[in-house]
Order: C-alpha cells, then structure tokens, then sequence
C-alpha cells in the first residue's frame, strides 16, 4: 500500500510541556515517519505512512496528550508523500502568522523534587532543576516560538550530560528548554544590600543555609522566584512579620504564607477536598483558605482575618529553604506597597534596599515579570481572584471568533488587558493598580510585549467609559482608529458570557463596588439582560451618597451614615450606634450637609459599598485600610446556621426595578439596638441580599423567559453570597459563576474584548 502523507497543526498549549517529544515517541511506535516541529502558532506535524498507520496516530494525537499540554484544535490535511527514514524533531522556523504557544510557568513535579532530595542524584539540592513537565516558561520566555534560544536560559551553553539528555527521546528532559544541571546551569547567591556576595553557591547549601538561618532569626530575605521577587520571613514570628509590615507600609492587607506541601498545610488549615486540589494544581496559586484556629501562625500575617492565602511551594528553591527552615513562610510581593513586583536584580536591591536584609538570587533573568496567582474555592468551583503566573499566557477558547483582533485596556483597579484574535483571547497577567508611576510603566511595557509574543496588530480598542481611568486614557492615545467604550458592568457579564461560551442573551448579576454608569453614576448593583451586543439595565440597587467621593471608600463610616439618613429619613437614632461614639460631632455634621444637599457626594449603586456601610455599623469599623476590607470581614464574620433575612423591597422606578435596602437597614439598627451579635446580623444581611437578588432574577425572568443566569463582579468573591443566591436561584434557573476568569475587575478586559468586537459587528 502506498504511503500517504498528511499536515497536522496543532493549537494550544503544546510549546514547553513536553510536548514534541511525546509526539515523536508517539510516532516511533506507531511506525510513523516525519518530523515535528514548533511553530510560532503551535506545533506542526509532517506525517508520511499507510492510511490506517496515520489515522491511529491522529486519533491517539487528539486523546491521550501528555498532562501539562492542552490541545484547543488538532487541524489534519493531506499532502504528498515524501520518502523519508524514521521520524525527528526539527528545528523550529519563524511561521508568519504568530500566536503565542507559549506555556504558563508549571510547579517542580514529584520526579524532579525526588532528585534535588536524593544525595546520590546529580542534581541533589540543585535549586533550578527541571523537566518537560515542570519549571519556568513564561516568566523566561524572550521571543516566540517557545526555544531556548529564546529565553533568558541562551546564554547557558548545557553541559554533555544535560545536552544528551535534551536530545534523548526516552528521557525525561527531552528537548526541556531551560534544562539545566549544577555544572553548566543558573547559580545562586546570598547578596546584602550593599551588592556583597556572602556566600556564592555552586549547587546549593552555602546560599540556602545561610540564608535559612537569617530567616529564623527573624530577618527579611528578598527571594528570587519565578516572576519576580518575594520578600520572606518567618510566619510563626510576630516580631519578623510586624517588621515586613513596618518596612513595606503595608497596614492589615494579609501576606501570602508558602509552606512545604499540603501535609503542612493541613497543620495551618482546615481544607476542603477541592482546597487540596488547587493547592496542588500545576498552576500553584495562593489559596485563600479558613485558617485553622489556636495554632502557630503569627496573626500580623492576616490580622483579624479568619483565612489565610497558603501556597505550596513551586521552584527546587522553595522546597530547599522551606525544608531548611523548617517553618512557614511569608512570601509577599517584592514591592513597596501597591507598585509591581522587583524582577530584576539591580532593579530588586534598589527598590528593596530599605525593606530586605538579604537577597537570595540567581544568575537566570526574569523577563517577564509575573505576580502570584490567586484563587479561592467557591460553592465548590475553584475560582481564580487574581490571573497571573500560572495562568498566563493560556488562551481563553472563544465560542464566538472576534472579527478583528481586539486589544481591550481593562479597568483601573486589579488591571489585566486583554488581546483576543480568531476563536482566542489572552488575558495578560495581572498589572495591579494603575494609580502609580511604576504600575502604569509595568502596564503599557506588557501590552507591548505581550503584543510581541502574540504577533498581533489589533484593530479595535477597548476601554471602560470611565474617562479618568489610566486604561482609558492609555487606549485613547494608542494609534488604532477604532476605539470602543465598553460599560464596566456590561463588560463584567460578558467576561462570565465568554468564559462560559454563552453566546446570550442573558441575566447578568454584576454586583461590586463600582463602575461607571451610561447615566454619569457610579453603577454596581445591576441586572442586566445582556447580549456581547448590547444590554437593558433590567434592575439595580437604591444608591447611597458617597460623602468626598473615594474618601467615603476609605472612611466606611461616611457610607454608613448615608445609608442611615436614608433608612430613617434624616433621623437615625446615631447616639445608640458605637460607631458613632468615635467620630467627632463636628466632622459628623458636615458630613451629614454633604450626603443631603448632594455635594462631593456621587450616588452609587454598588452593592460593595452597602456592604462597607452595614459592615462598618455591624463591626464598629470607622475606616478600611484597603479596598473592600470591611465588607470582606463582614462577610466572614457571618453565622453559617442563620436563616432568617431582613426585609427589603422591589419596586418599578421609571423603566427598572429598584432594589431598595431601607427596611434592611432598619432592621439591622432594631438588632444591634436589641444587642444581636454581630454574627447573627451579617448573616441575616447576607440572606436579605441573596433574597433580593433572586427576587430580581425571578421578576426578569417573568418578563423575559428563565434565560440563564451569570453571577460577576467583585461581590461574587464572597462565598457566602455565591452560595445564597445559587441556593435561591437553583434549580429553575441556570447559574454560572467564574472560574478561570476572575469574577472582579482582573476578568473585566475579555468582557471588554468582545463587547467592542460585538459591537463593532453590528
Ligand atoms: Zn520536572
Ligand atoms: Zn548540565
Ligand atoms: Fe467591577
């Protein structure tokens, strides 16, 4: 039977995982003849065999891919056959249309863990072994197609043994493109502030030890990670975690913790079967979990807090310095504040001078700065809060392809922008806050960059409406002509749209602190019946008066006033409230003139911004000292066996339903007057909104069908509500809530994204 040939493309994350060689050995036992090879879009396989020979090995191609690589399209067409001996890996050629294949960071796998343990191991307690199935990608990746040519391992010539290795199908290192070993790879060293090395290292030891010891002896250590560095120290310490605090200006947001693996983590808290999975997870995100309480975690790491962010470690380097300092450690951000990571090593001892006593760094370079990622377990679902290392670059699948490649700028708090072309979206890791210089730099160089590695030119720009917005004004000055202001909630339900392949039209419940309204206030509380296309704004939440603006955000008790005038007509009985015991008449008084007469003080509808307000009066809380704070401690503080709710009410204002909280207010004064712990209130609050909500969703649906149902924006961070409103929606209608796409501001560019293509479609 004659040979015929056929040119598979395969698309996905198929670049750094392995993959190659996995086809070649695939190949080989199959009786295949060819040749592989990655392209800038993915990988691209020649085949030459009898029919049923590359019918078997297409169908194996298409179900059994290694683990770490994701297949999105296996495309097979015929051409001729070509007479050639056996099959091989070739080298990768430069394709004119790019599309990034390159893979997010993995987590060490066991294999490589096992040897950095074993003293007979030629890698024993080598800080930077790796493998096809593990190690840094991204955070190291130059250029496309994914080579070590093109990464920050090049300048690394690999030793015989780590050469033969690379070139060996049977082994595990394969064409492993940062392959490394202690005589020819990357080495660590212990620096001071000052650029003295204190002890150089060749394979580990020296370097680890000495800095393990500092740690215990309650110093701050920046270490070198994968997509920047962290600042370390000892989590049993209260003193070393008060001084971190002291010297990053950083007041009660919680420190991550990173412990040795899940056994140790069970000994900080108390997790669920899916808790363990996504500590686990290659992806290896900080996991927010309940904090187990009375054991030995110093309570500066999370103050008040009853979670925790754990995370296991994920380099060779984690492992050794956790096992050599046989605790728990804070591994925060290395940074001042709210300002992007330090990944560079000049870059990390000017910026940490004043923070660190020690670097612990290496002679591989970051390029691309990546931040640790979070995630939560929601109602079950794993949900990723914040999107980078990890995560980024994999694409998102578009159910719908954009007509024209997008760029989408993001929102201006938690920024991530977003590019999608063809049936693919890429959201960019997460940038932070873009309210400072080096935050709005680190932004505009990683959409270049990223537009780099995709090769992609957009056509169409996305941003919020909001005009002060960094991102906004970022879109407003780029060279494309066609820019698309997206409306900040209707971008938040299409995030959960695409995600989810949800071609609409849908109920969109976007709930969170704010965005900006097509009305010129502040939206937040809405539910829409969305289409990419466009929306009706069906309902939203009475608004309150944000007495200064932004100001009344940080001053809690400023909502919370605004939200008592209301209730009680100006007369809110305040001298009964401990909240209001604290604040000076005066103050008080002027911020009672500006709520009523409306000046500086914006409506906004967000439902964050009532839970701040009740927040503030349950807990007695005068100010937040980051975004969110109280109406999350609020949130934790609620009674898990507490069924009863507030009243409320819904009633038709002009062409929407208005969600109004008055009598839930009320209520929550009665209580608190009657001496109703605050457990008992946040959890009757809790069910009150859940109430409210599902009673907007099922006056919609009335109207419009049982459409399906997405939960999105910041509030559906909170379990708590999450679990409510499914619970009261469920099962007449169908829920979705985010998972890979962060539900709050971090998921709003791919919403954005295809909104501006729907848009511009029509
Ligand atoms: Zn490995
Ligand atoms: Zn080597
Ligand atoms: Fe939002």
């Amino acid at each position: 039977m004659p040979d015929e040939g056929r040119r598979i493309e395969v698309r996905g994350t198929v670049q750094g995982v392995g993959f190659r060689p996995w086809v070649y050995r695939l190949a080989r036992d199959g009786g295949v003849a060819g040749r592989v090879r990655n392209d800038a879009a993915g990988v691209t396989i020649e085949a030459f065999g009898p029919t049923e020979v590359l019918d078997r090995f297409v169908a194996r191609l298409r179900a059994e891919s290694p683990p770490p690589a994701v297949l999105d399209e296996v495309r097979v067409a015929t051409i001729p056959a070509e007479t050639v001996a056996g099959f091989e890996i070739t080298t990768s050629e430069r394709g004119e249309r790019r599309r990034v294949s390159i893979p997010p960071d993995l987590a060490t796998c066991g294999a490589c863990l096992a040897e950095v343990l074993d003293p007979a191991d030629r890698r024993h307690r080598y800080p930077f072994t790796n493998c096809t199935a593990c190690g840094p990608r991204y955070t190291i990746a130059r250029d496309v197609p994914y080579d070590r040519a093109h990464t920050t391992m090049a300048g690394f010539a690999l030793c015989s043994r780590c050469f033969n290795e690379y070139g060996d199908a049977g082994d595990r290192r394969f064409h492993a493109q940062p392959n490394a070993c202690p005589d020819c790879g990357p080495r660590l060293r212990l620096v001071d502030g000052e650029g003295w090395t204190l002890a150089p290292d060749s394979a580990a030891g020296g370097a680890v030890e000495a800095a393990a010891a500092r740690l215990r002896a309650g110093a701050i250590v920046a270490v070198k990670g994968l997509g920047g560095f962290h600042l370390a120290c000892d989590a049993t310490s209260p003193g070393a975690v008060r001084l971190l605090r002291e010297r990053k200006r950083r007041d009660e947001k919680p420190f991550a913790v990173m412990v040795r693996d899940l056994a140790e983590a069970e000994r900080w808290a108390v997790l669920e079967t899916e808790e363990r999975r996504l500590l686990e997870a290659v992806e290896r995100p900080i996991v927010l979990v309940r904090r187990r309480e009375g054991e030995g975690l110093a309570d500066a790491v999370a103050p008040g807090n009853p979670l925790v962010g754990l995370l296991l470690a994920y380099t060779p380097l984690h492992h050794l310095l956790l096992a050599e300092t046989d605790r728990p450690l804070v591994m925060t951000s290395g940074n001042l504040s709210e300002e992007p990571m330090a990944a560079g090593d000049a870059e990390a001892r000017e910026r940490l001078a004043g923070i660190a006593d020690l670097f612990l760094s290496h002679d591989r370079e970051i390029e691309n700065r990546c931040d640790d990622s979070v995630a939560r377990v929601i109602a079950t679902r794993p949900t990723v809060l914040r999107r980078a290392r990890g995560y980024v670059p994999r694409a998102v699948p578009l159910v719908r392809p954009v007509r024209r490649p997008v760029l989408a700028c993001g929102a201006h708090l938690k920024n991530t922008f977003c590019f999608a072309a063809g049936d693919q979206a890429w959201l960019g890791p997460h940038v932070g806050d873009l309210d400072n210089l080096e935050a709005c730099r680190h932004y505009e160089e990683q959409i270049e960059r990223f537009q780099r590695f995709l090769g992609i030119r957009p056509e169409v720009v996305a941003h919020d409406l909001h005009p002060d917005y960094f991102s906004t004004m970022h879109a407003e000055q780029r060279p494309e002509p066609v820019k698309v202001g997206v409306q900040h909630h209707h971008a938040h339900v299409a995030s959960a749209m695409a995600e989810h392949g949800l071609e609409g039209p849908v109920l969109g419940l976007a709930w969170d602190g704010t965005g900006l309204g097509t009305d010129g206030t502040a939206w937040g509380g809405e539910l829409l019946l969305a289409t990419f296309e466009g929306f009706e704004r069906l309902a939203t939440l009475r608004p309150l008066r944000l007495a200064g603006g932004d100001e009344a955000i940080r001053q809690v008790w400023r909502l919370a006033l605004a939200a008592l005038d209301d209730a009680f007509d100006g007369a809110p009985p305040l001298e009964e409230l401990s909240l209001f015991r604290e604040v000076p008449a005066r103050e008080r008084s002027v911020v009672r003139q500006m709520i009523a007469k409306g000046v500086q003080a914006p409506l906004a509808h967000g439902a964050g911004r009532y839970f701040d307000a009740v927040g503030a009066l349950g807990l007695g809380r005068r100010r937040a000292t980051y975004e969110g704070q109280v109406a999350l401690e609020w949130n934790l503080v609620a009674d898990e066996g507490e069924a009863g709710a507030y009243p409320f009410s819904l009633q038709r204002v002009g062409e929407m339903s208005e969600i109004d909280l008055r009598p839930t207010v009320r209520g929550v004064v009665d209580d608190l007057l009657a001496g109703v712990p605050a457990p008992g209130v946040s959890a009757r609050f809790h069910n009150a909104l859940a109430e409210a909500a599902a009673a907007a969703v099922a006056e919609a649906a009335e109207r419009h069908g049982p459409l399906p149902v997405v939960l999105t924006g910041g509030c559906f961070q909170n379990e708590r509500l999450v679990v409510d409103v499914r619970r009261r929606l469920e099962p007449a209608h169908v829920v979705w809530q985010h998972g890979e796409v962060p539900p709050g501001d971090g998921g709003l560019a791919l919403g954005q994204a295809l909104v501006a293509d729907a848009v511009g479609r029509a």
